[in-house]
């Protein structure tokens, strides 16, 4: 399974680390850009039915003393194989995609990026890693031992009836097993903070849209299946029977509830992030036009100054 991306250049990047390091795996930190945080809380925020997954992109910056920090600056969004409300899963294919995203990435910004970790959401329960997500977490590990995992809990209320979000970053360590088993993880908490975003990073209206067309296909998908199932189901019934009919009214039905529902969580947050991205804009057009009124205001000074200098010239030249 390959966990890499970012083409040769990555895989050189990430030998000539490994090759001096006193690197374990275990990161002292994550930093995550600012886009991909907006951008992964919005998509956290989209049900509360199901948890989402996606994977994160970005690079592992050692220190050459051992520790070492992972900066995520993409993200890379998965459809749902297994839309189970409590359980996530990644496939080899999903990860082999991601990891073309990343090559494709590195080629475009010349940054090297590669597949770092995953996130996922828990809707109405802590942030803490599930016994399965520390198994999951380890596995990856043990492809990749710098690999790290975000958990987004979302939805969950307090007892003065408002709602609170909580973000963690963790790892797993692994404990020797008894007898030849397979290997047994524990939880590690990783510190996170939020990082400005900076070239070749993900831009959060960019990617909620992409993220939008995502659930879409998902969703058109499932309906597909829905009226497949009616037409199998109701193939062999009498002529004159209105149970296709209505399957087919009642999975249409549903079908809309569910585009209405991504549209009406999707839709503000990619506000919020367009007004943001306005807003920063709008900061560096008032720092650009204070830079330009300096430039032309040296530049009225120099020719005010050259014509001082050149009036008495002039006047010498005259011939009388
Ligand atoms: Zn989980």
């Amino acid at each position: 399974m390959v966990l890499g991306g970012g083409g040769a250049k990555g895989a050189q990047s990430w030998r000539g680390r490994m090759e001096g390091a006193a690197f374990d795996g275990m990161l002292s930190s994550v930093e995550v850009s600012r886009d991909v945080m907006q951008t992964c809380l919005a998509h956290a925020l989209t049900t509360e039915r199901e948890e989402v997954m996606g994977l994160l992109l970005g690079d592992i910056e050692e220190d050459g003393q051992g520790a070492a920090v992972a900066r995520v600056w993409r993200l890379s969004f998965q459809r749902r194989v297994d839309r189970r409300p409590d359980r996530v899963e990644i496939s080899p294919e999903q990860l082999a995609a991601a990891a073309e995203e990343a090559a494709r990435w590195t080629e475009e910004t010349r940054r090297v990026t590669r597949v770092i970790g995953w996130y996922h959401s828990h809707p109405h329960i802590t942030a803490l890693p599930s016994h399965v997500d520390v198994q999951t977490q380890g596995n990856f590990q043990l492809l990749d031992r710098g690999f790290i995992g975000l958990i987004f809990s979302v939805f969950s209320s307090l007892p003065d009836s408002t709602s609170r979000m909580q973000m963690v970053g963790f790892q797993s360590v692994s404990a020797p097993s008894a007898g030849g088993g397979p290997p047994v993880f524990s939880q590690r908490l990783v510190p996170v903070s939020v990082a400005e975003t900076a070239e070749g990073g993900d831009r959060a209206p960019t990617r909620l849209v992409e993220l939008q067309r995502v659930q879409l296909a998902e969703e058109r998908e499932a309906y597909a299946e829905a009226l497949a199932a009616v037409a199998s189901a109701t193939a062999d019934g009498p002529p004159d029977s209105r149970a296709a009919d209505l399957g087919i009214a009642f999975h249409s039905a549903i079908y809309q509830k569910v585009l209405c529902g991504i549209l009406a969580h999707s839709l503000p947050p990619l506000a919020q992030a367009l007004h943001d991205r306005k807003q920063h804009h709008a900061r560096e057009i008032a720092a650009l036009e204070a830079e330009l009124a300096d430039c032309e205001l040296a530049e009225a000074e120099m020719r005010l100054s050259g014509a001082a200098i050149s009036v008495p010239a002039q006047q010498a030249a005259a011939p009388y």
